[in-house]
């Protein structure tokens, strides 16, 4: 009706004032500043044994904590990192304060990076994670670098080299968001990958779409005739991961576990879950 019309455009006009009252851009300029200003922060959520229900470690998932805007997610500065040469800084960030921080939580946790594709390009990565080991005293086997499935495939022969090279070095390796990209058998046969993940989009639909099941069966089944551990990303609730750990799936992550947090509320998370 014409009264609920006349409000909704009130409030459309009403929203694109205020937005344009603070205009977000994204840019080289504005991303190399907040790097200056050291607004990024990681943040970690935990992986749980979906069998045991022990703690193995935490993904760090990168913030950026904008003075005006607020938190913002990964999605609306990592693909303009990628764009504009910023992510390998950005990588080095994550990695920092991330083994800075498991150092200070004196357990054995795991800590998994998410790794641009970009950064499978040269010895650079390896150089960086060569030294924060080094200064932190972080083995490299408690490191996972989570890489995507497309990471492989512009120059398969460079970044297979690149990834024996820190598989090598000891550094565990995952496929992120497993079954999403492009990627053929003979690859994954072929890279050093110590883990499988399975994408959120399988798991948080899994209730509801048995054939979503049938993905994740027959992807458990993959990964373990290839000697690969599997866990799942996005469980929600505890009939995914009852779900999960009946179809054999060792380790999962989810808002049912956790959100992914600042350090403060991992320490005080991980005291309630009583980690080991
Ligand atoms: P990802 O590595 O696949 O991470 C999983 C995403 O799912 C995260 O989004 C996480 O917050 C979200 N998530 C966790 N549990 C649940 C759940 O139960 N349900 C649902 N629906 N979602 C859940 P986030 O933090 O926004 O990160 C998005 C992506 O950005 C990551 O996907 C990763 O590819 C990338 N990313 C994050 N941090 C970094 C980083 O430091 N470096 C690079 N290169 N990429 C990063
Ligand atoms: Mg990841
Ligand atoms: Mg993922
Ligand atoms: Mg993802």
């Amino acid at each position: 009706n014409m009264l609920s019309d006349l409000t909704s455009v009130d409030l459309f006009a009403d929203l694109t004032t205020a937005l344009r009252g603070q205009k977000f851009v994204v840019d080289h300029d504005t991303l190399q500043e907040a790097l200056h200003k050291n607004e990024f922060i990681l943040y970690y959520q935990p992986q749980v044994n979906l069998l045991s229900g022990e703690i193995i470690g935490l993904e760090g998932l990168m913030r950026w904590h904008h003075p005006q805007s607020g938190i913002k997610l990964p999605e609306v500065f990592i693909p303009i990192a990628e764009e504009t040469g910023l992510i390998d800084q950005l990588t080095e960030i994550a990695i920092a304060q991330g083994f800075n921080f498991i150092k200070k939580l004196n357990s054995m946790l795991s800590l998994s990076l998410n790794i641009s594709a970009r950064s499978i390009k040269d010895n650079h990565l390896v150089q960086v994670l060569n030294k924060y080991c080094q200064q932190f005293d972080i083995a490299p086997q408690r490191v996972v670098l989570e890489l995507t499935e497309t990471t492989t495939m512009k120059d398969p022969e460079k970044a297979q080299d690149i990834l024996n090279h820190l598989r090598t070095k000891g550094f565990r390796l995952s496929i992120d968001d497993f079954g999403t990209g492009y990627s053929s058998m003979a690859q994954l046969a072929q890279l050093p990958f110590s883990e499988l993940k399975i994408d959120k989009s399988f798991v948080t639909t899994m209730e509801h779409s048995p054939k979503s099941i049938k993905v994740i069966a027959s992807t458990i089944n993959l990964a373990e005739s290839l000697g690969m551990a599997t866990i799942a990303e996005g469980i929600e609730n505890s009939i995914a991961a009852i779900g999960l750990r009946e179809l054999g799936c060792h380790f999962g992550q989810g808002y049912y576990f956790a959100r992914p947090m600042d350090q403060q509320a991992t320490v005080q998370w991980l005291k309630s879950w009583g980690a080991p």
